[in-house]
């Protein structure tokens, strides 16, 4: 591996196997969960709203589900099926698009200044792991001083923990951004209910957070030499049930060489 990122540790971390299958095998997934298209496309129209507000434009509810349409379709076409939860339909989906942006509208009036959109963050974390890559959903100044956003889709509010945004904002501090060290960090969450609500979710704490930092990169570090070690038995859960590789996992025997 020549680089790492949250998702691909949190993958590792969750079932050594599926990201095997995933990340080292590349095997393609059975199916695409409606919910993981469905987020990458309202996260679309998010960043069309942010593009506009830096260019001093105040997008409305239209343009952001062109934005939308256009990440749904993009990632329809690639063929795989698209599981569909309950009584779903990409209809359905759309509708619901439309009324969280409109709560996103009312919730962003109060807004600093961007200077970072869906952009790459990439930093060296520590001389035992390659290069770190994410994508900042947000970065903008407030009142001269610097808040991350990452933006999260859930059927209902929940907590997050902070593990990728500490990790997003200490590879910002590493490449060299002003202001990195003491930034803000924050979720906002856009619920997927009848009526969406706009949730946000604060960490400033920079004191606890930096031993916390310090914390995971140890975690990637063992993760990361475990990878090294090809170590990828199964993890069962309750996941299973939801694998998008359940099919590569009850084929694959585990007396097979990894590299067959
Ligand atoms: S089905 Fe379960 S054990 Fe198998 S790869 Fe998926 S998550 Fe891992």
């Amino acid at each position: 591996m020549k680089r790492i990122s949250f998702s691909a540790i949190s993958a590792y971390m969750s079932c050594p196997k599926k990201f095997y299958f995933q990340r080292i095998m590349g095997i393609k997934p059975d199916y695409l969960p409606s919910a993981f298209i469905f987020g990458g496309a309202v996260h679309e129209g998010l960043a069309e709203f942010n593009r506009g507000r830096r260019e001093g434009i105040v997008a409305d509810v239209a343009t952001m589900m062109q934005a939308y349409y256009h990440e749904w379709r993009k990632r329809a076409a690639e063929g795989l099926p698209i599981q569909y939860m309950r009584s779903e339909s990409e209809s359905y989906l759309e509708a619901l698009a439309e009324r969280m942006f409109r709560a996103f509208l009312d919730f962003s009036k109060k807004s600093g200044e961007p200077f970072m959109i869906e952009e790459w963050v990439r930093a060296k974390l520590s001389p035992e792991l390659p290069k770190f890559v994410g994508i900042i959903d947000l970065a903008e100044y407030v009142n001269r001083e610097v808040v991350i956003t990452d933006y999260k889709t859930a059927g209902k509010p929940r907590q997050h923990d902070f593990t990728q945004m500490l990790l997003y904002r200490y590879a910002l501090l590493k490449s060299g951004c002003n202001g990195a060290a003491k930034a803000k960090l924050r979720y906002v969450t856009l619920t997927k209910e009848a009526q969406p609500r706009v949730i946000e979710q604060w960490l400033d704490d920079p004191e606890f957070s930096q031993e916390r930092t310090g914390r995971i990169i140890k975690q990637y570090e063992q993760a990361y030499a475990d990878i090294k070690a090809e170590k990828f038995d199964r993890r069962t859960s309750w996941q299973c049930q939801y694998c998008v590789f359940a099919e590569a996992c009850r084929s694959h025997k585990p007396s097979q060489s990894l590299h067959n």
